[in-house]
């Protein structure tokens, strides 16, 4: 069996078209008995305890692991199935099991922590030092000093909070694809536009139906709610989308997070204190930026009364519109996307459809490719013949000036059934250089775009243009990377809240006139974005940003707190915080059967967990970022130089305000990132 598991070869990009289900806990297996064989002959009598018998060597068991693991993960998550999921979770389970018994081995903790206090520490190079330290702070939050019983039961906990929230993003999956509604007669699908439209065809299609399916994917979701002209229509599918896996809506308690959020919760609350920390969110910082709760507290509640007053003339401004313009009275939460593009419109007279004819994908890739050339002096070329796992996924290589394949992505961008809503970046191949082995860094850059008609290219909206430029801001972050130990190079070992710096400072090239011209190509006649329609796209950028601020701030601040103010005694509350936080921060107010926590996997499935905050904090980052490149002409060769040296390149070798400072001679300003909003200063 072995000799034929393609997740046990070692090769420079996995196999995956041979790639099983029954591969995997074989595979897992293997990979983890040989691991323990390996880390105790390491810490036998007389083996080396040196940074490269110790650190060096996990490093590469590590990424045996990795390397197994990247392609079953990635296609549990886009080639989702039942047998893909039979496997999927008992082999996380033994990962999971495997991290914590490694996580609370005390006489590798003793060993590394005796390398922290020799003699030659501060002579070692930074990447090295800065994986000691990782490790030993990873092993405190780990549980390693635990004494019994505590030791088992936080062991115990770890397991059961990795199974929850695998449980809990398969519920949300399901949810979505369990409600549809089929339409027959185009006349219900009153303005919504022809795109939207073929997205609906397509999901018809599949089900072997005529006529239209609207479904809870995100395609349909954005055309209903943003277009459609049945205001019954917009109320069903918000209905059913904002109670997915929960108690309410169509399909009430058949996937059900409920009582996951509140397990989730009261293990994670438990675990921290477990770790001598007051609660979650306390826990969450130790590996961020931010230095306290109080810190992020401020920040969030700083940008809310800077966006409150805004987003209050915005909402009131709508109000006014929808009544007097489109005849509703009562601006319902289904007719606020709906009334805003009508607004838009309006003030704009900005045509998504008008636009999105400047943008089909394989001229948005030309152009991003194109930029990054710009920016870092590197080539990006599409590379066939490369095994996938479904025939729309495009490989590509990245070349240095000398013309050498430093790194590779897979772009796999259109939505399919079984695939995984909404958009990412992780990791396929980490870079690893020891000696003359030396492993290239891949990504998987996700996607879930409409797929093109047959025949003509996808065109694609401004929001999806810059979700793809977000997505391939991670992925460079990730294959630009100059360390050489994978556990502190590109993403990972970073500080979550410096992680979407990368990704947010791309999008902005997504505004700018040079940068669109190199890839706002129109499908059929080739011209460029014509000044006044780019004009009119540049002033909607700030529409509604008061709103959105909020928004972002209601998600991040309910998370935060949810964890901050855990309470054994009360239970999670969720409802009630997010109840909390909205009449802080929230100028709408959903109905009382919206159950927005039940499909917020980002905090309960996926790293956001007391850290959504980070995407604003991140921004800030960003927006600073960015306007040190338009102080010097925005697409400047030196700026691009001088960020992948001392930010993309250098990960998690060095704090990331550290890596701030190098790049912008200064700590970060609160205003870049008002003023990229449009908000004064
Ligand atoms: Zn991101």
């Amino acid at each position: 069996m072995n000799q034929d598991n393609p997740l046990l070869e070692s090769t420079p990009l996995p196999a995956f078209p041979r790639i099983r289900p029954e591969h995997v806990m074989p595979a897992i297996e293997t990979i983890l008995g040989d691991f323990r064989q390996a880390t105790a002959a390491m810490l036998a009598p007389g083996a080396p305890r040196s940074f490269a018998g110790l650190l060096l060597a996990q490093q590469h068991l590590e990424q045996r692991v990795a390397n197994a693991w990247a392609p079953v993960s990635h296609l549990h998550a886009v080639a989702d199935s039942p047998a893909w999921r039979e496997v999927y979770a008992p082999a996380e389970a033994l990962l999971a099991e495997h991290a914590v018994e490694l996580g609370q081995n005390r006489e590798l903790y003793a060993a590394v922590q005796a390398l922290a206090e020799a003699a030659d520490f501060a002579g070692l190079p930074r990447p090295e030092r800065a994986l000691v330290e990782h490790t030993l702070r990873d092993f405190r939050l780990s549980g390693v000093s635990l004494e019994e019983p505590a030791r088992s039961r936080f062991a115990d906990i770890e397991v059961e909070l990795s199974r929850l929230s695998t449980e809990f993003s398969n519920a949300v999956l399901d949810a979505t694809e369990a409600w549809h509604e089929h339409i027959a007669d185009e006349r219900d699908l009153a303005g919504i536009p022809e795109s939207g439209r073929e997205v609906l065809r397509q999901y018809a299609r599949e089900q072997d139906l005529d006529g239209y399916l609207v479904t809870l994917k995100q395609p349909s979701v954005h055309a209903v709610l943003t277009h459609a002209e049945v205001r019954g229509l917009r109320e069903r599918v918000y209905w059913a989308y904002q109670t997915r896996a929960s108690d309410q809506g169509p399909n009430a308690g058949d996937f059900d997070n409920s009582a996951r959020i509140e397990k989730i919760l009261a293990l994670r609350h438990e675990s921290a204190q477990l770790l001598g920390f007051a609660n979650a969110a306390e826990e969450s910082l130790a590996t961020k930026m931010a230095a306290s709760p109080a810190e992020v507290l401020e920040f969030l509640h700083d940008l809310a009364a800077r966006a409150l007053p805004v987003a209050r003339q915005e909402l009131a401004a709508l109000r006014e519109f929808a009544q007097a313009e489109l005849g509703l009275d009562n601006l319902e939460p289904w007719d606020v996307a709906y009334a805003a593009e009508k607004l838009r419109q309006r003030r704009y007279a900005l045509d998504e459809e008008q636009l999105r004819a400047y943008f089909p994908l394989p001229a948005v890739l030309d152009g991003l490719f194109a930029l990054v050339a710009k920016l870092y002096g590197i080539r990006v070329m599409v590379r066939d013949g490369v095994d996938v796992w479904h025939p729309d996924v495009r490989y590509v290589e990245l070349l240095d000036a000398d013309g050498r394949t430093f790194a590779g992505a897979y772009l796999d961008l259109y939505a399919r059934n079984g695939k995984r809503g909404g958009a990412w970046m992780d990791v396929c191949r980490a870079r690893f250089v020891d000696g003359p082995q030396r492993q290239l860094p891949v990504a998987f850059v996700t996607c879930n775009f409409a797929p093109p008609p047959s025949g003509a290219p996808a065109l694609l909206s401004h929001d999806e243009v810059q979700t793809l430029f977000h997505e391939f801001g991670h992925a460079l972050h990730h294959l630009l990377t100059g360390i050489d130990l994978p556990a502190i190079g590109g993403i990972d070992g970073l500080e979550w809240d410096a992680v979407e710096l990368p990704s947010q400072f791309m999008e902005n090239f997504t505004w700018d006139r040079q940068a669109l011209d190199l890839f706002a190509r129109h499908h059929q006649t080739g011209e460029r974005l014509p000044e006044e329609l780019f004009q009119r796209l540049l002033a909607t950028r700030h529409f509604h940003a008061g709103l959105f601020l909020v928004r972002q701030l209601e998600f991040a601040l309910f998370d935060f707190r949810l964890h901050l103010e855990y309470d054994p005694q009360r239970g999670a509350r969720a409802l009630e915080i997010l109840e909390a936080v909205r009449n802080e921060v929230a100028v709408l107010h959903p109905p009382a059967w919206q159950r927005f926590p039940h499909g917020f996997s980002h905090i309960f499935a996926g790293g956001y967990a007391a850290g959504y905050y980070s995407y604003l904090w991140a921004e800030l980052l960003s927006a600073d970022v960015f306007a040190a490149f338009a102080e010097h002409g925005v697409i400047d060769r030196d700026s691009g130089e001088r960020f992948r040296r001392e930010v993309l390149a250098v990960g998690a070798s060095r704090p990331a305000l550290e890596s701030f400072v190098a790049f912008r001679g200064r700590k970060p300003e609160p205003e870049a990132l008002l003023r990229s909003y449009g908000l004064g200063a």
